[in-house]
């Protein structure tokens, strides 16, 4: 049978893989054994699970899967204090998806891909310009942090939906993945620890802050206006500013959530006084924080420039004036491109060469 036609158990909560063992002629209590072999000790194999007996482990290979990835690559930050590592993963089918790692004062947080490539075409970021492939699904998004975990021999305590692809248009599968991740039975990460990243797919937002979980949501505005935001961000023809922020304020409504803007600064294309003004009115009076980010050039061609400091600095200053917290996100990870799409671009690359 190929792999195709099996179920992944790191795809599944515990309470479905109870329900499909017991129709093969099983125990329930072995689920708990299954699951914690998959889940906690990583087991890349039936044969690795010892308290198993030897036929239900040749049943069980005959009807599930364990879902592994490949480390194909793994990148150290050379900036002193920076313990980033960037990670490229192959997938079964040989599509490679990235990871990082990041340390943070209260511990270990890795940004993981939700698909392979994207659709949405930012136009600053690299995922964005080699176009879609596929959805990941929710056991391939949760091995990219058990890989991080065992390899680096840490315990990761924050997750962020912020790598490759759009977390919210692989909608069935990322809500998947958080409640597998914040189960006690597997990786036991609370939901509060998650913060999931989207360019502003406005009902998916809305469906989200239905589904009880509270996760932090990041939203990618990048503009304070639709003229601006329609040049640098197809999806905002889709939605545009007035009914995403209309959705952000009701998943505040819904989660009591303080919602974080993620707005990439660009030389004299958003980065204006007038831009940040713009932008407080827009914000204002909304359960949010705007986090400032420095471009990460994609390459040296790119018509998009970085904002100079001082622009930065002064946008900054000028939202917290109109009420708006603001603050510059620390870049890390610059050494080795941790803008996401970076890595796996380059391998795609070097493998048509
Ligand atoms: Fe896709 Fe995110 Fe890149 Fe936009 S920024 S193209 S949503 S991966």
């Amino acid at each position: 049978m190929s792999n195709q036609n099996l179920l992944d158990i790191k795809s599944m909560l515990k309470d479905e893989l109870e329900e499909k063992i017991q129709k093969l002629g099983f125990l329930k209590y072995r689920a708990d054994q299954i699951y914690e072999w998959v889940m906690q000790k990583d087991a890349s194999s039936f044969d690795d699970m010892t308290n198993i007996p030897k036929k239900e482990r040749s049943i069980l290979s005959q009807n599930f899967c364990i879902n592994n990835l490949k480390t194909e690559n793994v990148l150290n930050s050379k900036d002193a204090n920076d313990e980033t590592k960037k990670y490229l993963f192959k997938l079964s089918d040989g599509e490679f998806v990235e990871s990082v790692l990041m340390k943070y004062k209260y511990g270990y947080s890795v940004c993981v891909s939700t698909q392979v490539g994207c659709k949405m075409g930012c136009k600053f970021c690299a995922t964005g310009l080699s176009g879609f492939v596929r959805n990941l699904s929710a056991g391939e998004i949760l091995s990219q942090i058990q890989k991080i975990n065992k390899e680096s021999k840490i315990r990761i305590s924050h997750v962020v939906l912020m790598g490759m692809g759009e977390p919210l248009e692989n909608y069935d599968n990322v809500i998947k993945f958080l409640r597998i991740a914040s189960s006690k039975y597997s990786l036991n990460i609370s939901a509060r620890n998650i913060s999931l990243s989207t360019c502003g797919i406005a009902d998916k937002i809305s469906l989200l802050a239905t589904e009880n979980f509270g996760v932090t949501l990041s939203v990618s505005l990048h503009a304070s206006n639709n003229k601006i935001r329609d040049k640098i961000m197809p999806i905002n023809r889709r939605f545009n500013i007035e009914s995403l922020l209309k959705s952000c304020r009701y998943y505040i409504s819904k989660t009591k959530r303080r919602i974080s803007f993620q707005y990439t600064l660009v030389n004299g294309l958003n980065d204006s006084p007038e831009c940040a003004i713009e932008l407080s009115h827009k914000l204002k009076g909304m359960l949010c924080h705007v986090n400032l980010i420095k471009l990460n050039e994609v390459n040296k061609t790119s018509k998009f420039k970085s904002s100079v400091d001082s622009s930065i600095y002064r946008f900054r200053d000028t939202l917290i004036k109109m009420g708006i917290p603001a603050t510059i996100r620390r870049s890390l990870g610059k050494s080795i491109n941790a803008a996401c799409g970076q890595l796996r671009n380059r391998k795609i690359c070097l493998e048509k060469v």
